[in-house]
């Protein structure tokens, strides 16, 4: 079917990642995608762990989207610190910057130097488009006005000649707002017309649309493949160049396809909502979870009926009732 993503695998470095300091030449700059420094400014880079007399060692390599149906709530979620970003990379992997620009008939194995600076930027973005997903999906009319209206009414103002200088920074209302996002704003003044119109989801959804297309952009390759397993033929995939491509692409069909998602009551991560999902499993997201959620209460109404909590309080205390109550502290002294 296409749309669909085909078999993207991706490596991670088991001896872990770290950050170094250095003054990054125009080569680097040009293969990891950031502005080249002034000569002698040193640059953050995170790099993945080398050991000096083994060389790049334990590398795994992995399913990210199988793996993990809502990576890109994970990446959008991560922190910006030295040890959030280290945190993410060790778990899933470098982004693959610098396969955006390689030859693609041999692209570099492991991405081995990737910017802070880009990395910051790509999950301010997502952030940003998945907060504007998220309103949009929540009916949140409130939240569109609050961070929308200033940005357009700011860049009404602007085409129009009239007076910026007495609205607010349109940056003020939404936090990551970028120059690219003011330049689109600009460009395109249909925005402006269903703003004027008291349409802001529409606007919302057009920003998304932008800001997603940005970030496919030359990440993602369209390939046919052959299909072994079950269709005996040729298809047509997208496959992402890389693991921040893999991401965008993972964003896009959870937009397009209108996905729901939860958080796990147990672990805490987030996981997809399948409408035909048995209804027990919607606020886990697993097997495992369940379970551990299960053991966790009975755990719970041992120890308050030890001390001395009755059994109606117990089962009022977690949302039960007695008889399920009675049933997990049979057979307590
Ligand atoms: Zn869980």
């Amino acid at each position: 079917m296409p749309g669909e993503i085909f078999e993207f695998s991706w490596f991670r470095n088991r001896d872990g990642h770290c950050v170094v300091a250095m003054a990054a030449d125009d080569e680097t700059a040009a293969l990891s995608g950031c502005e080249p420094a002034p000569p002698g400014t040193m640059q953050r880079f995170i790099s993945v762990n080398v050991d000096p007399a083994a060389g790049i060692g334990d590398i795994e390599q992995y399913n990210p989207l199988k793996q993990h149906k809502c990576l890109f709530r994970s990446f959008a979620e991560a922190e910006t610190s030295e040890e959030g970003i280290l945190a993410f990379a060790d778990t899933y992997g470098m982004l693959g910057l610098d396969r955006e620009n390689a030859d693609p008939n041999s692209p570099p194995l492991l991405c081995t130097l990737e910017p802070l600076e880009v990395w910051h930027r790509e999950i301010r973005s997502i952030s940003k488009a998945l907060r504007l997903w998220d309103m949009v999906q929540a009916e949140d009319a409130h939240g569109l006005t609050t961070r929308l209206s200033p940005i357009i009414s700011w860049v009404d103002a602007d085409i129009k000649g009239g007076s910026v200088r007495n609205l607010p920074d349109p940056a003020a209302s939404f936090p990551d707002f970028e120059p690219d996002d003011l330049r689109w704003f600009r460009t395109h003044p249909e925005v402006i017309d269903y703003y004027r119109a008291g349409d802001l989801v529409v606007p919302a959804k057009m920003w998304v649309q932008a800001i997603t297309n940005r970030h496919l952009e030359s990440r993602i390759s369209p390939r046919i493949l052959w299909d072994d397993s079950v269709r005996k033929r040729w298809s047509l995939y997208f496959t992402p160049v890389n693991l921040i491509g893999a991401i965008w692409l993972q964003f896009a069909q959870s937009v397009t396809q209108e996905k729901d998602y939860r958080r796990c009551r147990q672990c805490e991560s987030w996981f997809e909502i399948d409408h035909y999902t048995a209804r027990t499993n919607r606020y886990f997201c697993s097997n495992a979870c369940r379970s551990k959620a299960y053991r966790d209460r009975q755990t719970r109404a041992r120890n308050l009926y030890s001390q001395g909590m009755s059994l109606a309080e117990i089962a009022d205390e977690l949302g039960s009732d007695k008889t399920t109550i009675e049933g997990w502290v049979d057979g307590m002294a």
